[in-house]
């Protein structure tokens, strides 16, 4: 059974994957079906099953870096090849039991050792639900605070990826705990919660390392800004405030309209162009902006992810953009 089969039978398949709410206002009448049906297709077992057979020699590599250790170190060293610092994040997100929780942060530990070992510039990002925030919050800290120690070991540094809002107390709580003993960890705010301002602020006495993006599950108009030119324009408010407070700021999109703007935020405050703040992209998209980034002399850190279980995150990619659909089928198409 291929590795992502087993995953999934060992999740039981249970994940739904989820569909973004910051791109609707401005999809078009064609995207919107289209959004919906990869949602709903999502949720079908047998999709997940021909997905999980096929979607790696498909398509799912434009987005992930394969299925193991090797192939992950081989793409980090190429993409520090090419300019970018690397935020490796291993795959997997809601595990059942401790001893999988365990596992995934011994995982994190090994790949913090063997980036100093061979000189790779990357760092970690975590769902602290891979490290167990389901099973026990404590567990979930004892594992992140493993992984902020074992990075401080190598003068590296680790962040909280932000996941649903059910899970945002919890990850801030956790976060204000490492920030307690260590001064190498960051978390993520998501401009499209409401609440972020807010967090923003209650935390910015901490000279806090926030990674700001727009958001990418689906939240209810409750809780979260449905409208894209809300999300975008609370994203600038967030990266504003934080740019011209202490700390470190990670400006995570692919945007040019955004990046244009915190260009001219970045001259207007006479910020250093490395140090204060770096820009963050995903592998495999908008390679093209990245590169320019580099060239124009910033720090860019690519998310390059890995491992076995990429179903969820392939899922999010697709339905953040239809058109990548198109992509994928083209290569189930092409091919025998
Ligand atoms: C480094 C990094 C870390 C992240 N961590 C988190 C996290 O912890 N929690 C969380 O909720 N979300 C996270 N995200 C995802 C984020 O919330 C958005 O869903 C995602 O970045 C798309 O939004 P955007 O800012 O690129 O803007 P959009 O307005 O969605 O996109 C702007 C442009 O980028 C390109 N683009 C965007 N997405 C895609 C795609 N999938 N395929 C191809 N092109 C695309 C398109 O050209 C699009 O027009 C992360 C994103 C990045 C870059």
């Amino acid at each position: 059974m291929p590795a992502m089969e087993a995953a999934l039978a060992r999740r039981g398949a249970q994940e739904a994957p989820l569909l973004v709410a910051n791109r609707t206002e401005m999809a078009s009448l064609l995207e919107r079906p289209l959004r919906a049906a990869i949602l709903a297709a999502a949720e079908n077992g047998a999709v997940q099953r021909a997905v999980a057979r096929h979607g790696m020699r498909l398509g799912a590599r434009r987005f992930v870096a394969g299925e193991s250790d090797a192939e992950f170190i081989d793409v980090a060293k190429q993409v520090n090849a090419g300019g970018f610092a690397v935020a490796c994040g291993i795959l997997g997100e809601g595990v059942r039991n401790a001893g999988e929780a365990n596992d995934a942060a011994r995982r994190y530990c090994a790949m913090l050792d063997r980036f100093a070992a061979e000189h790779i510039d990357a760092n970690v990002a975590f769902k602290l639900t891979h490290v167990g925030l389901d099973v026990d919050p404590e567990l979930a800290y004892e594992n992140a605070a493993r992984i902020a120690e074992t990075a401080r070991s190598h003068g590296n540094t680790m962040r909280l990826d932000m996941e649903q809002s059910r899970y945002v107390d919890a990850t801030l709580a956790v976060y204000r705990r490492l920030r307690e003993r260590f001064d190498n960890v960051g978390f993520v705010l998501q401009s499209y919660l409401f609440r972020s301002a807010d967090d923003l602020r209650a935390h910015l006495n901490l000279a806090p390392n926030v990674r700001f993006v727009k958001g990418a599950y689906l939240e209810s108009p409750a809780i979260a800004y449905a409208a894209k030119s809300d999300v975008d324009a609370n994203y600038l408010r967030l990266v504003e405030t934080s740019l011209t407070n202490e700390g470190y700021t990670a400006i995570a999109t692919h945007d040019p309209k955004i990046i244009a703007a915190v260009e001219r935020i970045v001259e207007r405050e006479h910020l250093p162009l490395r140090g204060r703040f770096e820009f963050q992209m995903l592998y495999g998209i908008s390679a093209p902006l990245a590169k320019r980034l580099v060239e124009r002399g910033y720090r860019v850190r690519l998310a390059v992810p890995f491992g076995d279980y990429w179903f969820p995150y392939l899922m999010r990619r697709l339905a953040e953009r239809p058109a990548n659909l198109a992509f994928f089928l083209k290569g189930a198409l092409s091919r025998p």
